[in-house]
């Protein structure tokens, strides 16, 4: 098995970038059963991206059925993570929404690509990332005026971001930069956030600045998500119809997206709020 000539190493480099070496060797085995599979002698791009799906966020799983109900809530619920996070800077283009469920829980998912090699995040990106989390659950609540169990993950990653640019990256006015989180565990156990041994009142001060920083990331992606409703209405549409949106059609939706007004204040000040 060789590799394709259409096979961009950089940009295969960029995208895989966050990866373990496991997912590698995942990502080029899938590549080269797709090849096989399809008699091929070479690796080309479009193994690698099937790969790289699987290795992401699991195997397409159609025997699992939702109600109508169900997937029209995926659906929402994907499309405002897309919309929401397609006016943020730093984590790269929304470049693909699927309702097709895969993996052990994925009911739906949005894929972001980083668009360059990237080891630091500033502010205003974790900012936009947390929003992007919570975009799926805005979503759910400017529609239906309540939430599903499906947004639980998105939770969990925001609420651990949030606490890590407060206590491990300094990212706070009032309590400045200290690390009050250990990251040492992380080596062992990646995500593992344990605190220092920090007074009553810093403590107490920690768990506001991290309500402060969700609450307001989840006003903004409610905003823009109420602001672009009627795209939120059609873009779930299309999504239903297809179950998946990618490429130009994808693009052009995205491009239509409206800022609301407070968003890059927003992303730029320090205030936790909004
Ligand atoms: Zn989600």
């Amino acid at each position: 098995m060789k590799l394709g000539e259409d096979v961009d190493l950089e940009l295969l480099a960029t995208r895989t970038s966050g990866l373990t070496g496991a997912d590698l060797a995942n990502l080029v085995n899938e590549a080269a059963l797709m090849a096989a599979r399809n008699n091929r002698q070479a690796i080309l791009m479009a193994d690698f991206e099937v790969a790289f799906e699987r290795v992401l966020v699991g195997l397409e799983k159609r025997s699992r059925v939702l109600n109508p109900i169900e997937r029209q809530t995926v659906a929402y619920h994907e499309v405002g993570h897309a919309l929401v996070g397609a006016l943020m800077t730093g984590r790269g283009k929304v470049e693909k929404i699927s309702i097709v469920p895969r993996g052990v829980g994925a009911l739906g998912y949005t894929l972001q690509m980083p668009d360059e090699d990237r080891f630091l995040m500033i502010e205003d990106e974790i900012r936009g990332q947390i929003a992007t989390l919570l975009g799926g659950r805005a979503a759910e609540s400017v529609v239906f005026g309540k939430v599903s169990t499906g947004a639980s993950d998105d939770i969990q990653k925001a609420t651990n971001l949030a606490e890590k640019a407060i206590t491990l990256y300094g990212m706070s006015d009032t309590l400045g930069p200290i690390a009050f989180a250990s990251n040492q565990s992380q080596f062992l156990e990646g995500d593992t956030n344990t605190r220092r041994a920090v007074s009553g009142n810093v403590s107490t001060e920690i768990d506001r600045l991290i309500k402060e920083t969700i609450d307001g990331a989840n006003s903004m992606a409610k905003a823009i998500l109420e602001q672009n409703r009627e795209l939120l209405e059609s873009t779930t549409q299309i999504l239903l119809d297809r179950e998946v949106l990618e490429g130009e059609s994808l693009r052009i939706i995205l491009r239509q997206i409206q800022a609301p007004a407070g968003l890059a204040d927003w992303l730029q000040s320090r205030k936790a709020s909004v």
